[in-house]
């Protein structure tokens, strides 16, 4: 059996999950928007999945919830949506440097449609620096979003201090909360977000199913048009499996959040204790404010791509950084915002653990890794000589 140490790129779905679905494929298929039984059938579970997706972030109301195919839409739709719908208002956005993907890509293209965007930057830990973020506001500034944590890095991002800001000053609030959301719980009567990201299979749901949470009396523009679903804001027939998998997902996941959380905390403390022995080894990421299920590590002299395929070969499975980002031959660009050379950031390896990550999986993984570290080094041409000799002898 594999270790599986890449939750953060994909989740399996819970087996309580998958038991939930089942029916909906097969039995009961209708559409809510049908007339007939099989559509009051269909109404009632969207209602009720709404509600328990609510209940996962103390909303106020299920009406605050919008479902979406997942959080790449979830973003777009709530910063694309909340900067047309305000466009008269302003045209200033400001994101992270280290957004996921989807959200720096967002940002691009709302500049090629005239929008301004600032990017604030980020402490060498991947934090974001509050008095930058304010000085970057003005009067034009409609939309601030900044993610709850890093999902590369597992950063924890003060939003409790970037929502006041935003409140203080009149200005949306949206973050993607898909890098905490199975770790840490979300309160949205405690921490003022006008709009939040939320993704099913970050939950252990199925994929294709995400939620964007907007306050009572935030209003976005559709980026899908087409018959009115989701009060107009969202078209597409309902994905009906999908959101009876993330709400009993939601569910789940709102018992089991804390308990979850602290073991693999102990499991990722482990990680990071046995693995830092191992010399010119480094911790990338804060150390305490990160998300307890991450742990995202640099070695001196080798690149993580070699050490992930290495790994893979012991049947570790790991990552080097973000999924949506791992074709491109281009360093973590969350890496380089906090600081790190082009070389270094290369040389990172990312480790999720998640529910289904035992100890034995931490334990294979402190096993092989220093042995592979040591041979790929032995291999590099940027190894210097004394610690090659060192290396050497040691291997023999
Ligand atoms: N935001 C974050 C923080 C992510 O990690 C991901 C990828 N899991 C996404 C957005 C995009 O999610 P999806 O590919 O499911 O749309």
């Amino acid at each position: 059996m594999s270790a599986y140490l890449d939750y953060q790129a994909a989740k399996p779905v819970d087996p309580r999950v998958f038991e939930a679905m089942k029916p909906y494929f097969t039995q009961d298929f209708g559409n809510p928007s049908s007339l007939h039984n099989y559509g009051y059938k269909a109404t009632n579970s969207l209602e009720d999945g709404r509600l328990k997706v609510a209940e996962f972030i103390n909303a106020p109301s299920p009406d605050n919830i919008i479902f979406t195919s997942g959080a790449t839409e979830s973003n777009n739709l709530g910063i694309i949506g909340a900067a047309l719908r305000n466009r008269r208002k302003g045209n200033h956005i400001i994101i992270s440097e280290i957004e996921h993907i989807s959200i720096l890509n967002i940002g691009k293209y709302l500049e090629k449609e005239g929008f301004r965007v600032s990017r604030v930057p980020v402490d060498r830990f991947g934090i974001i620096n509050l008095g930058k973020l304010e000085r970057l506001i003005t009067d034009e500034t409609i939309l601030i979003s900044i993610s709850t944590a890093s999902n590369e890095i597992g950063s924890l991002q003060p939003i409790e201090e970037i929502a006041e800001i935003a409140q203080n000053k009149n200005i949306w609030f949206h973050s993607d909360a898909v890098a905490s959301e199975s770790t840490i719980p979300i309160d949205v009567q405690k921490v003022p977000f006008d709009l939040l990201t939320l993704s099913s299979n970050d939950i252990y749901g199925p994929r294709g199913i995400g939620a964007l949470y907007l306050k009572k009396g935030v209003r976005v523009n559709p980026v899908i048009i087409g018959g009115g679903q989701e009060k107009g804001i969202r078209s597409g027939s309902e994905n009906i499996p999908g959101i009876i998998g993330f709400a009993k997902a939601a569910q789940i996941m709102k018992v089991e959040i804390n308990e979850e959380a602290a073991r693999l905390k102990i499991l990722k403390d482990k990680l990071i204790r046995e693995v830092l022995k191992v010399p010119k080894s480094y911790l990338n990421g804060h150390p305490e404010k990160r998300t307890p299920h991450n742990a995202n590590f640099r070695f001196d002299y080798i690149e993580g791509e070699s050490l992930l395929l290495s790994l893979k070969d012991e049947k570790v499975e790991v990552a080097t950084g973000s999924a949506c980002s791992s074709k491109t031959l281009e360093p973590s660009h969350t890496l380089i915002s906090c600081g790190l050379l082009h070389e270094e950031a290369h040389g990172s390896l990312l480790l999720t653990l998640g529910r289904f990550t035992e100890e034995k999986d931490i334990v294979k993984i402190i096993k092989v890794l220093p042995g592979i570290v040591r041979k790929l080094r032995i291999l590099s041409p940027l190894t210097p000589s004394d610690l090659l000799k060192k290396l050497e002898e040691e291997e023999n």
